[in-house]
């Protein structure tokens, strides 16, 4: 049939336009299954509803012109120069929630972007007494100023030399502030004439990364409307496990880097510089660094069904308080 050979065909050449002719051999086959279904769905809503003798009547031009669309967002300029491993030219901003997030998504990609705003939403440090004395530190400054340091130190291995911002929210507590952290970041976004944002995904993960999300999406429409790109951290798996180094299902197709050896021997050497967070970051592996084009969200819908990973700890936000506090700053 014609859709099965169009679809192992389309199924290659998307992989290849993500990932890059080399390393086509290493997309795991589960994935491959994932894509090829995706696409069976979208070509269904393209054959012909008044056929109802069962014939496949998809053609040739309808898989061409949904390889073409799908080719497109997969090869956004700067997403097309990391699946090269080629140097980014054009002004770029990360906006992550705290120091080390940048280095999870991205860490391996970092040292390519020649023109890198860092933007870091909070200072990493919780307000709560009992947090800060948790990790040996005698107050939230001098924690603050150790992750500071950490975060040097890994962007020196990781070789990379961006220019650093901080919007300075207490870690824990940056959507108690969205409509300020938004309009901060509008006008930096605005100073560095940044055309493309790279942050984290909305996905419950944590109530910092939201915030990060949030914000830099209502930034984004409010300074020149950049190109906006997700790196992954994490999310809640409906079995009670935990997501990395993936996207929920709710967007664009990931373009995934597979990291070579090099490259994840310097990851893992950058993860290490977080000695303070060493505990939670035991958990990202350094195998590959997946990128897609942000889809549109609602932010005062919950990401996805059932618990959200940060309503499974000792945190005290909930989904509900989240979109409660996102819906305000919409208003
Ligand atoms: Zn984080």
């Amino acid at each position: 049939m014609l859709t099965e050979r169009v679809l192992d065909a389309a199924t290659d050449l998307i992989l290849r336009a993500g990932y890059g002719a080399t390393s086509l051999g290493a997309v795991a086959a589960a994935e491959r299954k994932v894509l090829r279904r995706e696409l069976l769905e979208k070509l269904s809503s393209v054959e012909n509803p008044d056929d109802c003798d069962g014939a496949d009547n998809t053609t040739v031009g309808d898989v061409q012109s949904l390889v073409t669309e799908i080719a497109e967002v997969a090869l956004s300029d700067v997403l097309l120069r990391l699946t090269q491993r080629a140097p980014v030219d054009v002004p770029v901003a990360l906006i992550a929630a705290h120091p080390d997030d940048e280095t999870i998504g991205a860490g391996a990609s970092l040292h390519l972007f020649r023109r890198l705003l860092l933007v870091h939403v909070t200072d990493g440090a919780p307000r709560r007494l009992q947090h800060t004395a948790a990790t040996g530190f005698v107050s939230a400054v001098s924690y603050a100023e150790a992750r500071r340091r950490e975060l040097k130190t890994a962007l020196d291995i990781g070789g990379a030399d961006p220019e650093l911002a901080i919007l300075g929210a207490p870690d824990q507590e940056a959507s108690l502030q969205l409509a300020d952290l938004t309009a901060a970041l509008a006008c930096l976004l605005r100073q560095h004439d940044t055309t493309c944002v790279i942050t984290h995904p909305y996905e419950g993960g944590h109530p910092d990364h939201d915030a990060a999300a949030f914000v830099t999406h209502r930034a984004a429409a409010r300074a020149h409307e950049p190109e906006i790109l997700e790196m992954t951290s994490y999310h809640a798996e409906p079995d009670g496990g935990v997501a990395t180094a993936c996207f929920l299902p709710n967007g664009p197709f990931a373009t995934v880097i597979a990291l070579s050896e090099a490259e994840q021997a310097r990851k893992r050497a950058m993860l290490k510089c977080f000695v303070s967070q060493h505990l939670s970051l035991d958990q990202f592996g350094t195998g590959r660094e997946p990128f897609r084009p942000a889809p549109r969200y609602d932010f005062t819908a919950p990401p996805h069904s059932g618990m959200l990973h940060y309503e499974r700890g000792d945190q005290r936000m909930t989904g509900a308080r989240w979109r409660e506090l996102a819906a305000r700053a919409l208003a």
